[in-house]
């Protein structure tokens, strides 16, 4: 079943065509790379996917429901940002709480009188759920410390957990790895893959390195100037590119 259809998606930036009618069906559960080289289009296709630019023409639709009215902060996707955006007074778990405090305030703010009752409820099972959400991690012992006292790799984590707490249908990450030096690069390759495989959550991901690709997707979408030329399992598509701009790309065989 898909969980997202992006249909005949269409961008231009002034007079430049970023993007050329995608079609895409994002599968529930999958973990899908969008990769290509650089200046393709990726990060524009995901800002559009999460809401944060408007596509020139076309369709998002999320779990069946079409969303390009729906604003980012609404459509219940987890964007992952490359500078992680930790608040670096407040502790790990303090970090955690924040987007679930915020729509608290909200609901609270709609019920005047049961709202703090409530709500004091509500807290004890948000701190259960950062919890919860630290043992998958396994950030429980740095759940009392400040992003400042953290290494690269485990700000990565927070800032993943932060976005976990919410439940979102799909975690949205554009080149998360690219400021880790090269070592950890590949260690958090296989951590991103066993923790999707934990979650089960869509995971949709950007990349330009295709070795980071090939590794961790379940699907690929291979992009280059604004088309998405092959979408398949990096088997096939590394034993089968459909043309010899993918087997370029790819460095396969053929
Ligand atoms: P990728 O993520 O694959 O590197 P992008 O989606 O960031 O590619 O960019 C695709 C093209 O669109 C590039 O040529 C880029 O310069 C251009 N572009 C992206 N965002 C903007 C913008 N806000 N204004 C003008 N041009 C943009
Ligand atoms: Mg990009």
């Amino acid at each position: 079943m898909a969980t997202i259809t992006l249909t005949r998606i269409s961008k231009s930036f002034g007079a430049t065509r970023v993007l050329n009618d995608i079609d895409l069906d994002i599968q529930a559960g999958e973990f899908l790379t969008l990769v290509g080289p650089s200046g393709c289009g990726k990060s524009t296709l995901l800002r559009i996917l999460a809401g944060l630019e408007e596509p020139n023409t076309g369709e998002v639709r999320i779990d069946g429901r079409t969303v390009n009215a729906v604003r980012a902060a609404d459509r219940n996707l987890a964007m992952v940002f490359q500078s992680y955006a930790l608040y670096p007074h407040l502790t790990v778990a303090e970090n955690m709480m924040t987007p679930l405090r915020l729509r608290d305030l909200s609901w609270r703010e709609r019920l005047p009188v049961a709202g703090p009752l409530l709500a004091r409820a509500k807290h004890k099972s948000l701190r259960a759920q950062v919890e919860e959400t630290a043992r998958i991690l396994e950030i429980e012992p740095l759940l009392q410390r400040k992003p400042g006292q953290l290494s690269g790799g485990q700000r990565q984590r927070v800032a993943l957990g932060r976005a976990m707490v919410r439940k979102p249908v799909a975690f949205l990450m554009d080149e998360p790895l690219s400021n880790l030096d090269a070592a950890l690069r590949v260690h958090m390759r296989s951590e991103l893959a066993e923790l999707h495989s934990d979650l089960g959550t869509t995971f949709v991901y950007v990349t330009h390195d295709q070795a980071e690709a090939l590794t961790m997707s379940t699907r690929m979408a291979v992009m280059m100037d604004g088309d998405i030329l092959q979408l398949d399992s990096p088997q096939a598509i590394y034993e089968n590119p459909s043309d010899i701009r993918v087997a370029q790309f790819i460095g396969s065989p053929k």
